[in-house]
């Protein structure tokens, strides 16, 4: 992964820029230790319990923990809300259609990130005018700020049960 802008994040191994010490090279470390002792574990690449698991990217989250699953047991699909987005959608297209589930299960939470955003921006629009306005380049998406948690549940639930592309949706 790596991208042409300048960036702390920057993974390019011939990179000269300044990444010495930076979280990347601790990953990167990290996961040589890692693939020095990893074997295969031999799993199939299709989930055991056969579900897609839709949640925050909120960094406080163990899902699987909180779920109650192991290594292989399910998909995960993370993003800022655990919105079912447009990406959202293929992923669990391919996820039911090439990889065997049967099931989604959408994990929204309190207490997090883009509800304070809400309480700064008064309007989501508000958000993406800041943003054209330093980058001048309006965001083909949308920010997806909420303030009823449930209501944004059902809306997510709502794009899945909808969606003409997923053989299962509940
Ligand atoms: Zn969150």
């Amino acid at each position: 992964m790596s991208t042409s802008a300048p960036s702390p994040l920057n993974t390019s191994p011939d990179s000269d820029s300044a990444t010495v010490g930076t979280v990347t090279d601790a990953l990167v470390a990290a996961n040589q230790r890692y693939a020095a002792t990893f074997t295969d574990p031999g799993m199939d690449a299709r989930p055991v319990r056969r579900v897609a698991v839709v949640a925050c990217m909120d960094a406080r989250i163990d899902l699987h923990a909180a779920l109650g699953l192991e290594l292989g047991d399910c998909h995960t699909i993370r993003n800022a809300g655990g919105v079912v987005t447009d990406d959202v959608i293929r992923s669990l297209t391919i996820s039911q259609r090439a990889l065997g589930t049967r099931s989604v299960v959408l994990i929204h939470h309190t207490d997090w990130g883009l509800l304070s955003l809400t309480e700064d921006f008064r309007h989501e629009e508000d958000f993406r005018h800041e943003i054209e306005e330093e980058v001048d380049q309006r965001p083909a998406w949308e920010v997806e700020t909420f303030r009823d948690l449930d209501a944004d549940v059902r809306q997510s639930m709502q794009r899945v049960r909808t969606s003409p592309f997923l053989p299962h949706t509940e």
